[in-house]
């Protein structure tokens, strides 16, 4: 119910969470929480409760700020499991891979492709994820990038789940462009002008192999003249400077940073940018780790998310990401909740709303299976939702 007042409480652990990743975790046990017409009208302990027209015991459930995934590409048709599996036995990774995903998108009828993305943001929501960054980017014509912002905004809106919708233009050279510069000309010209309407970020792959810095730059600039907020594919494959580039445009993230080195590092902790880590991607493709125990020692914001894509890791489960952050990035279990919740709302430029269990923001409140958030290392990939609310609203799990 979105409307009138739910009172919430539990003898378990009510993760808080802090506005910065180097806070001590805030949590309270046990507690109570006020949901009023969405949002949270109060927290604290059970016994200074205000009345509510409801009310409902968790019992020991660890209970969470809803998890918000920044940073994902659920539009596309086809399957790339074979590719995988050769990248894995030496096959070098390229371009090639996404071009064979946009053939397929391409040739997929509506229909189907909204049905793909429907699925792909149930499966998300069912793994306790209320908030989620969406691109398009496997189109790369006006037409095809229009109709995948469409689509996820309307599958967003069927299953219930918050979408911010980032157009992706610049992320691959299609084959029938006649160079790069033709391309990136068309993404300024003809691209940006028709999607402003239709998406809140504008992100490019700016790595080895894909678009140059100067080229992102100019993508960016135009995106940010449309009212845009800004992203990047940051330094994965090759250390390009990409991360200081956003922080120079001040992009709301820069993502991947597997090859960050300290100058990097110092750049984004002294930069409003958030440093958008995928531990998911980084471990199927055997890379590099970004460096994200040095990321939070000087104090940088750090969101985590899945990069769920159509060719390089197709997980969509945050509470995965999580675990992942606090055992192969080597994150405190807190820090990684703190990514997953208050970083990642950071990133998609939504930190007055979401992302925190606090007085005056939205309701978006998950219940877990799990009594204590160090689950989400010791139970690897296997924390389960058991009620989600977003904007107050109790949603279905299946
Ligand atoms: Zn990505």
């Amino acid at each position: 119910m979105a409307r009138g007042q739910l009172l919430l409480s539990g003898t378990g652990r009510l993760l808080m969470a802090q506005p910065h990743a180097a806070e001590p975790p805030g949590t309270l046990s046990p507690w109570a929480m006020l949901i009023r017409d969405g949002r949270i009208g109060w927290v604290g302990s059970p016994e200074e409760a205000p009345t509510a027209d409801r009310w409902e015991d968790l019992g020991s459930a660890l209970v969470s700020p809803g998890l918000v995934d920044s940073h994902t590409h659920p539009v596309f048709a086809g399957d790339r499991s074979g590719e995988a599996a050769a990248r894995l036995a030496g096959e070098p990774y390229g371009a090639g891979g996404i071009l064979r995903t946009v053939a397929a998108t391409r040739d997929a009828p509506d229909t189907e492709l909204q049905a793909l993305v429907e699925d792909r943001f149930r499966a998300a929501l069912a793994s306790g994820t209320t908030s989620v960054e969406a691109k398009s980017g496997y189109g790369l014509t006006v037409a095809e990038e229009l109709r995948s912002l469409r689509i996820i905004g309307s599958a967003a809106a069927l299953v219930g789940l918050r979408v911010v919708r980032t157009f992706l233009g610049a992320h691959a050279v299609p084959s029938e462009a006649e160079s790069a510069e033709a391309y990136v000309e068309m993404v300024i010209t003809d691209m940006l002008p028709a999607v402003a309407g239709h998406g809140e970020f504008c992100d490019v792959f700016c790595d080895r192999g894909f678009f140059t810095p100067a080229q992102a730059e100019a993508v960016l600039t135009a995106a940010r003249g449309h009212g845009m907020g800004l992203k990047l594919h940051a330094d994965q494959l090759a250390r390009t400077g990409a991360a200081e580039l956003g922080v120079r445009l001040g992009a709301a993230s820069v993502d991947h940073l597997e090859q960050l080195d300290p100058s990097g590092v110092a750049a984004l902790a002294s930069s409003a940018t958030v440093a958008t880590l995928l531990p998911g991607p980084a471990l199927a493709m055997r890379s590099t780790l970004p460096p994200a125990r040095a990321l939070l020692d000087a104090r940088a914001s750090v969101a985590l998310a899945t990069d769920a894509n159509a060719g390089t890791y197709t997980n969509p489960s945050m509470p995965l990401v999580i675990g992942l952050g606090a055992t192969l990035l080597e994150m405190t279990v807190q820090e990684a909740v703190t990514a997953a919740t208050v970083g990642g709302a950071a990133a998609i430029g939504l930190s007055h709303e979401i992302g925190l269990l606090r007085e005056g923001l939205t309701a978006d409140v998950v219940a877990w299976d799990a009594e204590h958030e160090g689950a989400f290392a010791l139970r690897l990939g296997a924390v389960r939702p058991t009620r989600i609310w977003i904007g107050g609203e109790e949603r279905a799990l299946s």
